[in-house]
């Protein structure tokens, strides 16, 4: 068998770069691990930033891919309980950010992609690629009831996440991995419960806390928490107290908790993001902590940049998009990690219940003074929050 790519994974980045190469007439097979229930509920990210918003729209894609509830770009901080709203409203035209939680996004590019006679193959066991140095690499994989597939083709889009395959099949010393752990944990909470009016970030002394809305009945939560902590260690009652004192709500509604789970914050780059003729879109290549919003949008925007640089390749025989791929998409990378880096350190110092100390806490305070206080930083704040301005 053979085609032109093929997509290893069917998360937002594999997804988008398969519906991006069928709309520019690219033949490409998409294999995905899981099954399409399992990959359609997995509930993580929540906001599509104005960027990426764009980038579906100049495909002719926004419409059928982009689920959610309206969105008016303000973000809450509150701060001691005192609250102040930011906007992310640059005073740029055309459509803005939107609040689509990230399993919305999944399911409606999966229906497109199929819609439009998309060819992705769910369960597909043991992927392994080869001769990705060559003209024609390999990708071999076995199908649910385990028979043997091999597909060779021009290009490896590996989008298989952070735990995926793609990389694991370089050989040692191909990528520099660039890693950092902020030494902080999240408890991550998802329940029935009603959203907030704006996605709310809240400093508190007794540590970050955050609501995000995720549907017209559901909430996500983020407290932090040690490094190593375990959810057992949060049953219901120590959760909604520890939300209530630290959004400063005393009357947040409850709700029924489906989710909660614990992790620690940490960055991860890999450069180059690509060897051979594979080329890594998304998690596969980056974890951005999760401060910010940032990971999903830069998959979309890995994508978006693979897309163009294939279509470019295969349609006008031009492979310079293509070189430029990994330089390109790594700028964004650091320039969000540096955004995310900034709001994590930002919003948990300021809070006291960091190892960093006193002098750390003032630093904090006085970068969340100038955020709320300068129209100048609130207008960086705002080109940090849509994606916009990076220079192509
Ligand atoms: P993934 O979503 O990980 O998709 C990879 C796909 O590849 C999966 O479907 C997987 O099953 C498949 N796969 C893996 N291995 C193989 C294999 N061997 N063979 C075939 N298929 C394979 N981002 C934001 O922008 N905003 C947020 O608010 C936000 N919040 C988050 C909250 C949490 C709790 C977490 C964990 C993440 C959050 N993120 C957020 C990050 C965001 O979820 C990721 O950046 C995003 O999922 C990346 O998409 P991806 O397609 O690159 O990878």
């Amino acid at each position: 068998e053979s085609t032109t790519v093929v997509v290893i994974g069917a998360g937002p980045a594999g997804l988008t770069v398969a519906n991006l190469l069928r709309r520019s007439g690219i033949d490409c097979i998409v294999l995905e691990r899981r099954s399409r229930e399992y990959v359609a509920q997995r509930q993580r990210a929540g906001i599509v930033e104005t960027r990426a918003v764009r980038m579906f729209d100049s495909w002719g894609l926004a419409d059928r891919v982009l689920g959610g509830i309206p969105y008016d770009g303000i973000l809450e901080l509150r701060v001691d309980g005192e609250s102040h709203l930011v906007s992310d409203d640059d005073g740029s035209e055309g459509p803005r950010a939107r609040l689509c939680p990230q399993q919305v996004l999944v399911q409606k590019l999966t229906a497109a992609y199929l819609d439009d006679g998309g060819d992705l193959r769910f369960e597909a066991a043991d992927v392994s690629l080869h001769d990705l140095t060559g003209d024609r690499p390999t990708v071999r994989y076995r199908t649910a009831d385990g028979t043997p597939r091999s597909i060779t083709c021009a290009f490896v889009a590996g989008c298989d996440g952070d735990h995926g395959t793609s990389r694991t099949a370089l050989p040692a010393g191909a990528l520099t991995a660039y890693s950092h752990d902020h030494g902080i944990g999240w408890l991550t909470v998802l329940a029935d419960a009603p959203p907030p009016a704006h996605p709310l970030l809240a400093v508190s002394r007794d540590g970050f806390a955050a609501h995000f809305p995720r549907g017209p009945q559901t909430s996500r939560y983020y407290l932090q928490c040690p490094p190593d902590d375990h959810p057992d260690a949060w049953p219901d009652t120590r959760i909604w107290d520890a939300l209530r004192t630290r959004l400063a709500d005393p009357a947040l509604p409850a709700g029924p908790i489906t989710d909660r789970e614990t992790f620690r914050l940490r960055s991860l780059v890999h450069d180059p993001m690509q060897y051979g003729r594979l080329y890594l879109v998304g998690d596969a290549a980056h974890i951005v902590s999760p401060m910010g919003g940032k990971g999903m949008n830069l998959a979309l925007y890995d994508a978006d940049v693979f897309a163009r640089a294939v279509r470019d390749s295969v349609r006008d025989h031009d492979d310079t998009a293509l070189r430029s791929y990994s330089q390109r998409c790594l700028r964004r990378v650091w320039n969000d990690q540096e955004f995310s880096h900034w709001l994590t350190r930002t919003l948990h110092d300021a809070g006291d219940a960091t190892a960093l100390g006193p002098f750390h806490r003032n630093l904090a305070r006085a970068r969340l003074d100038r955020l709320l206080t300068s129209p100048t930083a609130g207008r960086a704040f705002a080109e940090l929050m849509t994606g916009l301005d990076l220079a192509q």
